[in-house]
């Protein structure tokens, strides 16, 4: 089968990882903090705070900016379960904005339209949370322009979209957000094994989120009530967890992160490939907006509804790991049970019925796209 996504490493990566095994530190330890400031130079960003997925930066980026029960977050319904999730292991709401359905990513001006509406009925969002759908930038600017208006704060979810770039801005500089989350899985852009990052130029809230990764506790004496008891001494000065990363991990993160221009330029080629050779067929391929420079997370075509099923199973039994992205959060039946129902977010379910994602990754050969393409114009013949 050829994944849609995989990894790729490499033996400078295995020696890294190998090297921490003989040191000292297994968890975190002095190979996090090598990590975290080499992502947030990559990025432009003042602080990069490490942790064990990108679930759990979701999670402690909205508790730093004191998301909690009466609160709501919106996000796109076009996305992994995480993104929502994360709104809800706070106790608060949550609500989606429909897609635009020519880059995937929220709609400007359906966000527009939410945020007049909900103004007038009190019921404004406290975050918004834009997601980089498969590696697109979302319009930043726009968006951020719009949420101060309503004085509504904003976490990227920028899980598919590290090395991607908007107007020469590299996704992470935080520039028109509160706090932009990675995600280090296997299929994303670079990976730690489970991993995630969360970025900010904010000082407190890095503070915040470094206290939340491990249990809420400090050393730090000026952080704490009252004096310190001595050198053992810590405090909880807050519900924590351990969403820790582990030093083996951000050592096969740094290790990665330097291939990262690498990794982008590979997916880029392959992607203006598949451009080329699926130009004039029946499908939609994924827009290409200048000054937008995508990290190509997902390849994503578009079928028509009623022949995506067969084109999909003609894929697989090829042995080509096709694989479709997302369906809607708002559909899933645990969001059912909140009151969401069919209907709701239209442009992201019509896309949904329609999308195949093809595999895409740094090792994918071009004899194999070669491949991917030929299957799937013969399937749309
Ligand atoms: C992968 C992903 C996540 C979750 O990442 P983990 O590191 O697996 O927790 C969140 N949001 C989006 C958009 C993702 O693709």
């Amino acid at each position: 089968m050829i994944p849609y996504g995989r990894q790729h490493i490499d033996a400078e990566d295995i020696a890294a990882v190998v090297d921490v095994l003989r040191s000292d530190w297994l968890t975190q330890g002095p190979a996090i903090l090598r990590f975290e400031a080499a992502v947030a130079a990559s990025c432009g960003a003042r602080h990069a705070v490490a942790v064990c997925n990108a679930t759990a930066a979701l999670h402690l980026a909205c508790l730093a900016l004191e998301v909690g029960p009466g609160d709501i977050v919106w996000t796109s319904p076009n996305t992994f379960v995480a993104t929502a999730n994360c709104a809800r292991y706070c106790g608060a709401e949550i609500d989606f904005v429909d897609i635009d359905p020519n880059t995937l990513n929220m709609s400007v001006e359906q966000l527009a339209i939410k945020f007049n509406r909900a103004k007038t009925q009190g019921r404004l969002p406290k975050v918004l949370i834009p997601v980089h759908f498969a590696g697109q930038p979302c319009d930043m600017a726009a968006i951020f322009e719009l949420a101060g208006q309503y004085g509504c704060r904003i976490i990227e979810d920028a899980s598919h979209a590290i090395g991607a770039r908007c107007h020469g801005t590299a996704i992470g500089s935080c520039a028109y957000s509160d706090i932009t989350v990675f995600s280090f899985h296997p299929v994303k852009i670079i990976t730690t094994g489970e991993g995630g990052m969360a970025l900010t130029n904010d000082d407190r809230l890095a503070q915040k989120i470094s206290l939340l990764r491990s249990h809420g506790i400090t050393r730090d004496p000026a952080l704490m009530e009252g004096k310190s008891e001595g050198p053992w001494y810590y405090q909880q000065i807050a519900l924590g967890y351990n969403y820790r990363m582990t030093d083996l991990q951000a050592a096969l993160g740094t290790s990665q992160l330097q291939r990262l221009p690498a990794f982008i330029a590979r997916r880029t080629a392959l992607a203006q490939r598949y451009r080329e050779r699926l130009a004039h067929q029946p499908i939609t391929l994924p827009v290409q907006l200048h000054g937008y420079d995508s990290a190509w997370h997902l390849f994503v075509v578009r079928v028509a509804s009623k022949r995506r099923r067969q084109v999909f199973d003609g894929m697989r039994a090829a042995g080509i790991g096709v694989n479709v992205h997302y369906i809607p959060v708002h559909l899933q039946p645990d969001y059912s049970r909140l009151g969401f129902a069919p209907g709701d977010f239209p442009k992201a379910e019509h896309y949904y019925r329609e999308a195949i994602t093809l595999p895409l990754h740094y090792n994918l050969a071009e004899e194999e796209q070669d491949f991917v393409v030929s299957t799937l114009k013969n399937l749309l013949q």
